[in-house]
Formats: structure tokens, C-alpha cells, sequence
């Protein structure tokens, strides 16, 4: 029995999940190079979209200028130094094998969130397009890993993408708001229910939210968002 009981089944890497370093032995995520470099999201955050600092009201001001229609997102991790490394080698550098542990790593350190959070785990699915060019879709990897760690159900039959996208690295809200409009498409089967998206980084959320509206228009109750790391737009001193 684990550690952590009945509650998570936690798998631990054999390798350094940042540079692939061997780890001594099997009981972290990144070699004593790496784990430094691993940030956690600071509070206080926003209420809606987890962006860390004091913001009015408890929401930042993008939230307020444009509510999200998921009822809120939360990230453990910063995408930076170490993680983003490692979700650099998971997503465009051919390594489909590190959603295990980095689903373990996520449903380790979303412990108090997952507490309250919906049973049914969602995907936020990549296009047919992009899964021909990688030859897997990281983002269902994941999800299939923090339901399992996590012991949820998962529902990858919910949500779909009708619609390619293009990047959207240097783009306006109101930019990325137009380009995933009506970009996916939910199945009847969410009606009636909460449901827990899950998505591998949180840049500014336009995409989650495109999510969640077509999830809520279907008829689910509850959306919330799940996503391993967040972009900060901050940048730290130092
Ligand atoms: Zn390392
Ligand atoms: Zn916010």
C-alpha cells in the first residue's frame, strides 16, 4: 500500500523528468539540478484564473474585464525553468511516456483542489491536425494519468475540436478570444453534470474558457479547470 493510501497511486520516474538525468533513487520528480528550478504558483492568486498577486476584489483584472465561464482554474506549478523543460520534452520532443509521471506530479501537488473538485476528468482535445503531426494527443495522455493517480472517471468522449487554431504566442485577449471561438464541441452526455477539464499549461485561459462555454452550453452544471503549470506574467526579480 502506498503512501498515500487509497487516495492517489503515485508512480515516481526513474529519470529527472527536466534533463533526464538517472535519479538516484526513485522518490522525485527532478535531480537536486533540477528540483530547484521548480516553482510553485505563489498566493495569493486570482479566484477566477489563478494569476498569482493581490488583485481587487480577489480577481484579476482580466477576470473582471471578462469572466471566465469555468468556475475557476487552478495550477500548481509555474511554466518555467525545470517544468517547462519537461513539458517542452512531453509535447514536442517525442516523449509520450513522461504523462505518467507528470500526471502524478500534477494529482500530487492538486491535492487540496482535487478534494473539491468534480469526479468526471475532460480532455481539452487537440485538433485531428495536430495529433497526425505529433502521433499522440499529450493533452489525453495526461488526463488518463491524473484519473487514474487520481482515482476519477475519466470522460474523454466529451468534448472535441472542430476546428484547428493557430498559435496564439503574441496574440491579444481579444485575439485569442476570436481565434477558438466555436473551436469545440461537446457531447449531450455532459448534461447534468461537474466536470474537471484538464489541459497542460494555463497561458491566459481564452482557450479553457471556449472549453467550458461549449461544456456549459451541452448542459453541464460545473467546469472547472486542472492544468499542470501557468504562465506568470510577472517576471521575478532576480
Ligand atoms: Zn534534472
Ligand atoms: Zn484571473
Amino acid at each position: 500500500m502506498s503512501l498515500w493510501g487509497d487516495v492517489l497511486d503515485v508512480v515516481f520516474p526513474e529519470r529527472c523528468l527536466g534533463c533526464d538525468r538517472v535519479l538516484p533513487q526513485p522518490r522525485a520528480f527532478f535531480c537536486d539540478d533540477c528540483a530547484p528550478q521548480v516553482e510553485e504558483i505563489p498566493t495569493p492568486a486570482c479566484l477566477g484564473c489563478h494569476e498569482p498577486g493581490v488583485h481587487e476584489g480577489g480577481r484579476c483584472e482580466r477576470c473582471r474585464r471578462r469572466p471566465p465561464r469555468f468556475t475557476f482554474a487552478f495550477a500548481p506549478l509555474e511554466h518555467s525553468g525545470a517544468v517547462a523543460r519537461a513539458i517542452q520534452r512531453f509535447k514536442y520532443e517525442g516523449h509520450p511516456e513522461l504523462a505518467r509521471p507528470l500526471g502524478t506530479l500534477l494529482v500530487l501537488r492538486a491535492k487540496a483542489f482535487l478534494a473539491q473538485a468534480p469526479e468526471w476528468v475532460v480532455p481539452l482535445p487537440l485538433h485531428a491536425a495536430r495529433y497526425r503531426e505529433r502521433g499522440y494527443d499529450q493533452t489525453a495522455l495526461l488526463a488518463v494519468e491524473v484519473a487514474r493517480a487520481g482515482k476519477r472517471q475519466l470522460r474523454d468522449e466529451a468534448l472535441t475540436r472542430v476546428r484547428a487554431t493557430s498559435r496564439q504566442v503574441g496574440q491579444s485577449d481579444e485575439e485569442r478570444a476570436a481565434n477558438v471561438a466555436g473551436a469545440f464541441e461537446a457531447s449531450p452526455t455532459v448534461k447534468g453534470a461537474r466536470l474537471l477539464l484538464v489541459d497542460d499549461v494555463l497561458t491566459t485561459g481564452a482557450t479553457a474558457n471556449e472549453a467550458a462555454r461549449a461544456l456549459l452550453e451541452a448542459g453541464a452544471l460545473e467546469v472547472q479547470v486542472l492544468t499542470l503549470a501557468r504562465a506568470v506574467r510577472e517576471t521575478r526579480a532576480g
